[in-house]
């Protein structure tokens, strides 16, 4: 099929900041792109040939909006996924697949998943509703601390919680769920891997999350993950035989955990361009955004390696500030070397709320850590 300057649609389910970067390489291809997004707002609006303005949980809303593109994808799971399987059975191409959408959608079923095909995860109990958790406590089928996790619709952490008491479920939204071990890990890590229809598959260099110390919430990703060798191979084996186990089309990124042991375990994955690649734009041959284009229209997939090292820094509403967004200080980062704001073209700010993100680039990868901090004491994101 021609894609490039032609009649091929490429349809996009959300209109979010990775629905934009990835619009960035749809027009640098000259591919025609429909996004349907239920904010008119939608950062994805100025770049897409056709917007749409739609519920993408809405069965009709996703069908009709599919019927009218040669293929499908998505930068956000939370879609109607009996529409997704509705339009692959009507011959329209869907990547990544209903199927792998419907399992990663809920954290049983996932979790489940990485058992049944052999792939390492923590030690997990299912539970239909939060309620039945106190009696598997109260009759010894599960001990303190564990982590709940809702199985559906949680994001950012905000259906997770860890429980070291009775006490701590109270308030817990009584859905499915599951109690997984709480895994004492020394590193964070993640690994995004590209497969295209013909099976071609790479993976990119594992990265590694930095935690402020206090505050639980993700500062820098850092490109390449500062760990030994074999502890990197053994990381993208294992995120290269979850994407051959799903037989995935598009990215999977792959949300790993470093044991105390060295162990590798899988915590979960996203099959979609990822908060963890955002540093492949400016840091790698091929951009995490150019390689998810590629691999859905099963083009060659491109070099996954690094050309530099890359630190990303999210850029997230600051506490207190609600209102049309500023971004203090921007112009001084900007004089810092190697290093780019990406804005998403959200007017309007609110505490935590994911607005940008800078990437520093430097061939020392420690260099590039000092420059991120400095960029992390300088920039605000408030409002007016
Ligand atoms: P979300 O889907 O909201 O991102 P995650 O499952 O990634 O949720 O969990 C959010 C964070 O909680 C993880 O990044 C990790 O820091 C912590 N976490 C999740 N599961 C476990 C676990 N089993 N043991 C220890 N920490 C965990």
């Amino acid at each position: 099929m021609n894609y490039f300057s032609s009649n091929f649609k490429l349809g996009i389910l959300g209109g979010g900041q990775l629905g934009k970067m990835l619009l960035n390489e749809t027009r640098k291809f000259d591919i025609q792109t429909h996004v349907l997004d239920p904010s008119n707002e939608a950062p994805c609006k100025i770049a897409c040939n056709l917007f749409t303005k739609g519920d993408l949980m809405d069965y009709d809303t996703v069908v009709n909006f599919g019927r009218q593109v040669d293929i499908l994808t998505f930068e956000i799971e939370n879609v109607n996924v009996d529409a997704l399987e509705t339009l692959e059975k009507e011959g329209i191409k869907v990547y990544p697949s209903s199927k792998n959408l419907r399992v990663i959608q809920n954290k049983a079923k996932q979790k489940l998943f990485y058992l049944d095909h052999n792939l390492p995860t923590s030690e997990f109990s299912r539970f239909a509703y939060a309620s039945e958790i106190e009696d598997a406590i109260l009759n010894g089928g599960l001990k303190f601390p564990f982590v709940w996790k809702s199985a559906q619709f949680g994001y950012d952490g905000t259906g997770v919680k860890i429980v070291r008491a009775l006490e701590d479920l109270k308030g817990l939204p009584n859905g499915e769920c599951i109690a997984e071990e709480l895994v004492d890990f020394k590193n964070e890590l993640a690994v995004i891997v590209a497969r295209n229809p013909n099976g071609e598959i790479k993976t990119y260099p594992v990265v590694e999350m930095e935690f402020h110390p206090e505050a639980n919430q993700v500062e820098y990703v850092i490109c390449p993950a500062r760990i030994p060798n074999e502890v990197a191979e053994k990381a993208q084996e294992v995120a290269l035989n979850a994407s051959k186990a799903y037989n995935h089309v598009g990215l999977l990124a792959v949300e790993l955990f470093q044991t105390k042991e060295d162990d590798i375990l899988i915590n979960e994955v996203a099959p979609r361009p990822h908060n963890s690649g955002h540093q492949t734009i400016e840091a790698s041959y091929t951009s995490q955004f150019e390689q998810h284009v590629r691999a859905i229209l099963n083009l060659p997939l491109g070099n996954t390696n690094s050309k530099v090292g890359g630190i990303m820094v999210n850029l997230v509403g600051a506490e207190g500030h609600t209102g049309d967004v500023i971004y203090e200080n921007i112009d001084a980062i900007m004089k810092m070397d190697g290093v780019t704001p990406h804005i998403y073209g959200k007017r309007q700010t609110r505490p935590f709320r994911k607005m940008g993100h800078v990437t520093i680039v430097n061939e020392d990868l420690n260099a590039a850590r000092r420059i991120a901090e400095e960029v992390k004491k300088t920039i605000k994101v408030i409002s007016k």
